[in-house]
């Protein structure tokens, strides 16, 4: 059995869902599918879930949402037009609208996550009415009743452990299931979404749960690439990689797949295949437990930009118990996540996200920092990118560091910073913002581009 996830552009027009349809009914093994919410049909267009975010914010602000709402509809009308769907399900939807955006709005946050959820509820309920129009029984299914929980946390809730065994049930039904992605119900019965770009999640957490034999996602490119395309023309294309570099990589700006919905088709052991709905016969990427490593140390680099660091040195840092957990206490209490520790003998760099800090709250940290732990010198530097260069073959290959900084300094990038992952399956390298291109590109010619002589 196969769960089958489909991204906003797989389902942005009638004529996407007719490719959906061909998709999922050419193999009977397609029997859960995953919805997202319609997404964009060109590089300008809005998509569905952004339109709801803006009408739920204008609802909040007792604003009328009237252009935001009309263009919601719009879309799904357009769809099923299309698609010669009968009024029905337009109408269903509308008033679905409607009723939330009448709900309590006492807490906003999870007014937001209401109407957002929409966007893939009805959706699902448009999907499923299209594959019974050609005359494939389909149903859509609602999470609350098959039982997906999930933590009552606005915008970025995360699976219940007691929803995988609710879950497997929906193996006992006939037909094929119209799931949609993106959100599940709290214990006490309120809506929750996970994380942007979460109906990845819901997919990995479906093949989890009803032990599927394979996790396809659906998306708009025939495979993921070695390097971020907009830096690199036509870069490689990976055929195979794990789990482990797929989540390196994802999380360091590969936006084909959720970093965090690998989790749940990994610890069930089921991989996972991208693939594009525009060229389903592509074999698309492969996402598994272990590969042969014949392909060189090197699989992908990733990188991101938004990152900060907090450089704290003090002298004999190395023999002061506590040092560390007084440094991070700092930092959680302004709630504060971090990303890495690169650290010396009596010095150690906090990598954070940039966006969590103003300059104000900076300030604050920083006297805290040099008071509290009378440090000798705190020092932030902004702007930064963090490169990760990526590959379970590391661990065999001699030397992969050395290429790569020299790279680096043949290509004039000052590397502010390096980490070489406990994993041994990444390196990391920060660099100044302005530099992030330029570096990406001589570490993907020394890796990827053979050496012509
Ligand atoms: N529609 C949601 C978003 O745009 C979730 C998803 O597409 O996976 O983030």
């Amino acid at each position: 059995m196969k769960v089958v996830k489909f991204g906003g552009s797989s389902l942005a027009s009638g004529k996407q869902l007719e490719k959906v349809f061909q998709i999922v009914t050419a193999d009977p093994e397609r029997k859960v599918v995953v919805v997202s919410a319609p997404g964009k049909r060109y590089a300008e267009d809005t998509k569905v879930t952004d339109l709801l975010i803006e009408c739920a914010e204008l609802c909040l602000q007792n604003k009328n949402p009237k252009v935001q709402l009309d263009t919601v509809l719009g879309r799904y009308a357009s769809i099923a037009e299309e698609l010669r769907l009968s009024d029905a399900v337009i109408r269903e939807i509308h008033d679905d609208l409607l009723t939330r955006m009448a709900s309590d709005k006492s807490k906003p946050d999870r007014f937001i996550d209401l109407l957002k959820a929409s966007g893939e509820d009805n959706n699902a309920k448009l999907v499923a009415a299209y594959f019974q129009s050609r005359g494939v029984e389909a149903h859509y299914v609602d999470p609350k009743e098959a039982g997906l929980l999930v933590s009552d946390e606005p915008g970025n809730a995360q699976a219940l452990p007691e929803s995988y065994e609710r879950l497997f049930s929906l193996n006992e039904r006939s037909g094929i299931q119209v799931f949609p992605g993106f959100f599940g119900y709290s214990l006490s019965g309120e809506v929750f979404t996970f994380s942007r770009s979460g109906s990845d999640i819901t997919g990995s957490i479906l093949a989890n749960a009803l032990k599927a034999d394979l996790y396809e996602n659906f998306t708009d490119v025939d495979a993921v690439y070695s390097v971020n395309p907009s830096i690199v023309q036509k870069p490689k294309e990976i055929k195979e990689l794990t789990y482990r570099e797929m989540r390196e990589l994802s999380y360091a700006g590969f936006t084909v797949l959720h970093d965090e919905a690998l989790v749940p088709a990994f610890r069930a052991g089921i991989p996972v295949n991208i693939k594009n709905t525009n060229n389903p016969s592509a074999p698309g990427t492969l996402i598994v437990n272990e590969r042969d490593n014949t392909n060189g140390p090197v699989i992908g680099i990733a990188s991101d930009k938004g990152f900060c660091s907090i450089y704290v040195s003090k002298y004999l840092m190395n023999r002061e118990i506590g040092f560390g957990r007084k440094l991070l206490g700092v930092l959680e209490d302004y709630g504060f996540s971090y990303e890495h520790t690169p650290s010396g003998i009596d010095d150690v760099s906090v990598i954070l996200r940039e966006n969590q800090l103003d300059e104000k709250v900076m300030v604050e940290v920083i006297d805290r920092i040099k008071n509290e732990l009378q440090a000798d010198e705190v020092k932030v530097a902004h702007s930064l990118s963090l490169i990760m260069v990526v590959g379970e073959g590391m661990r065999r290959n001699v030397g992969t560091m050395a290429r790569a900084s020299k790279a680096l300094a043949n290509a004039s990038v000052n590397i502010e910073m390096i980490n070489q992952g406990s994993s041994e399956v990444s390196m990391m390298f920060g660099v100044k913002e302005v530099d992030e291109k330029r570096a990406v590109k001589a570490l993907y010619e020394e890796f990827f581009v053979p050496v012509t002589v």
